[in-house]
């Protein structure tokens, strides 16, 4: 990714990281150079996922990508995945409490409550629908930044560990920032 820049990473107190973000709706290179510049930001940060909200965009995208890395050291290797217009389709009752990192809240670490398994929908940047069930660290991260796009951090998460239930007091309280 030579042509690819470094993003400035929005910090706690940003309007944008408040934002929900909006659909996709052209698959075009202005895309495509954005989840290069998204990538080369992520690895910059050692961060496993990244939205674009957290780059002060609010297209419904985010990336990701687990491997091992000063950061988490034990997470699990995968491919770099970027993910548009994510939908989470069934979310198993079985959840698991472990400690997150968020590039946008730096030097903070707090336990999360996160479904284990997930079935989630999503498309490629070529526009072309991908279904997937997720389990573990990977689900962990999809609901991480699936919750960037709808405007929620872990400093929301930490206190309401209910998704469903978390995204309706977020949305009875937005401001109007966005
Ligand atoms: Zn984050």
């Amino acid at each position: 990714m030579p042509d690819s820049n470094i993003m400035t990473i929005a910090q706690t107190g940003e309007a944008i990281l408040a934002c929900q973000a909006k659909p996709v709706v052209t698959f075009d290179q202005a895309l495509v150079k954005l989840t290069e510049d998204m990538m080369a930001t992520m690895f910059a940060a050692n961060g496993v996922g990244l939205a674009a909200t957290q780059v002060f965009s609010d297209k419904a995208v985010f990336i990701m990508y687990s491997r091992p890395n000063e950061r988490y050291p034990s997470a699990p290797n995968t491919v770099p995945t970027i993910v548009i217009n994510p939908k989470i389709t069934a979310r198993s009752l079985a959840m698991e409490s472990s400690i997150e990192g968020c590039l946008s809240i730096e030097n903070e670490r707090v336990a999360v409550f996160r479904h284990q398994h997930i079935k989630v929908m999503y498309q490629t940047l070529a526009g072309d629908v991908v279904e997937q069930q997720l389990s573990g660290f990977i689900a962990r991260i999809f609901q991480h930044e699936f919750d960037h796009l709808q405007g929620i951090t872990l400093l929301e998460r930490m206190n309401m560990p209910d998704q469903v239930s978390a995204l309706e007091q977020h949305n009875s309280g937005l401001q109007d920032v966005c």
